[in-house]
């Protein structure tokens, strides 16, 4: 795909700042670049000292680094130009306003420069993904996941299954079109093993415990306890640490309170839900219902009492699960200390006087880092991959190796459109591809 118009925009943070990065892409890049510093361009990726003129006075905008990058060696696969300026509001408006009187120059669409990428083959839709997901990374564990989906790690392996399949669908066009009478049960039966074994790693694939999706999103650690036990202080002490992210807004709604915290490198969201107790009060049950129903869909539970009445109260006992967190608080105001039961994950903390804080957030980490493992396979980061995944595995699964070959053909069909659409790799010229490279029909 071509595209006609020449797109800008200002591809660095807006606001003063030393170096500003101003990116031009499409067919009249060079002639912009030319016109603005009355030169010819200099050679590609060549990092040049101009001067940029207005048009109208010849007056000097500003002195900028300029470099060409001509297509299809660029990132959008066009010519585009950088023009690294002085990074004041002044010189930005003044250099807009020179890019937009040249012909076909328009002001860029947010992604529109990623876009052309894509429709130019210079990378897949994983790989955008991945590039959008770095640039929002606010935690090691993000940027790493994000970085390696953006340099075509899961691309590769989605790109693999579909091509695999892409040639299985070959052979049973083929055979459709031109029987083959030496194949004993036919091409389905050939292929068969083939789509069995493609099944299974896909599905195995989509059981990862939502790994890639909770690395980009953040797992969800619900504070739990009856009012007063101590868990907005908890809060509070967490968040007070290093690890909060104090980047993002806390969402804060009048009975839960979200804290953003970085964990060992991995995104964590701390919540602090309205105290659970039994309640008349219409406003309060609310907010009890509430706090139940996240404390049930999150990650981590940690259920807080208070040293005097260390057990967990039964109105919300039935929310405890497996690898959830027993937290003792105010130990401080008891002079024996409370029974040191066995149970795993039960600290005694006085949040007041800062301790056990210590070896809880150790624990969280730990915990969150084995959850989270980034060292494990790549894992799908979207519900997109998963839908278009577990599709293709559904067709997959109708496949059968003793269907007639037009009816196997339309299942496998189906598999690799649904690949197709995560890497944004849908076209049926493939097949034609193969088919004729393999086959030497009409020899
Ligand atoms: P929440 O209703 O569960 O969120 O409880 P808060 O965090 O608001 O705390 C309730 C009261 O207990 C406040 O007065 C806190 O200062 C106090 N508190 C919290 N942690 C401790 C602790 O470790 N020891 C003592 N003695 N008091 C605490």
């Amino acid at each position: 795909m071509s595209f006609t118009d020449t797109i800008y925009a200002l591809a660095s943070g807006r606001g003063r700042a030393g170096v500003a990065v101003v990116r031009i892409s499409g067919p009249g890049a060079v002639a912009s670049l030319e016109g603005m510093t009355g030169k010819t361009a200099p050679d590609p990726r060549v990092a040049s000292l101009r001067n940029l003129y207005r048009s109208s006075n010849k007056s000097v905008i500003d002195q900028s680094l300029v470099i060409l990058f001509k297509g299809p060696e660029s990132f959008t696969g066009e010519d585009v130009v950088e023009l690294h300026l002085h990074g004041g509001p002044a010189i930005l408006a003044a250099v807009m306003e020179e890019l937009s009187g040249f012909p076909g120059h328009r002001p860029a669409m947010p992604g529109e420069f990623t876009r052309r990428a894509f429709e130019h083959g210079k990378m897949d839709l994983t790989e955008a993904e991945g590039l959008g997901d770095l640039v929002n990374a606010e935690t090691e564990a993000q940027a790493t996941q994000a970085l390696r989906q953006m340099q075509g790690e899961l691309g590769r392996i989605y790109e693999g299954w579909r091509s695999a399949l892409v040639s299985s669908l070959a052979h049973l066009e083929a055979d459709i079109d031109f029987p083959d009478e030496d194949l004993p049960g036919g091409v389905a039966a050939a292929v068969a093993p083939k789509v069995a074994l493609l099944k299974k790693e896909i599905i195995d694939h989509l059981s990862d415990g939502h790994r890639g999706e909770k690395i980009r999103e953040g797992l969800d650690v619900v504070i739990l306890g009856r009012p007063n036990v101590g868990k907005s202080s908890l809060l509070n002490a967490l968040a007070r640490r290093d690890a909060a992210i104090v980047s993002d807004e806390a969402g804060t709604t009048r009975d839960i309170i979200e804290v953003p915290m970085d964990l060992a490198g991995y995104p964590v969201t701390i919540v602090d839900t309205a105290g659970l107790r039994l309640s008349d009060n219409r406003i309060e049950r609310e907010g009890v219902r509430r706090a139940r129903e996240r404390a049930a869909r999150a990650d981590i539970r940690l259920f807080m009492t208070t040293a005097d009445a260390p057990m967990i109260p039964d109105e919300f006992a039935d929310l405890l699960q497996d690898g959830d967190y027993r937290l003792v608080n105010k130990t401080d105001l008891v002079v024996e200390k409370p029974e040191t039961e066995t149970a795993p994950r039960l600290f005694p903390l006085s949040v007041m006087a800062g301790e056990g804080l210590d070896a809880l957030l150790a624990e969280l980490e730990m915990d969150v880092t084995n959850r989270l493992d980034l060292s494990g396979a790549p894992a799908l980061t979207r519900v997109r991959h998963r839908q278009a995944l577990e599709e293709c595995a559904a067709a997959l699964e109708r496949f059968d190796g003793s269907m007639e070959p037009e009816l196997a053909a339309e299942d496998i069909r189906l598999a690799v459109r649904a690949l197709g659409r995560i890497t944004g790799r849908i076209d049926v010229e493939d097949v034609l591809d193969v088919i004729f490279g393999d086959f030497c029909i009409g020899k």
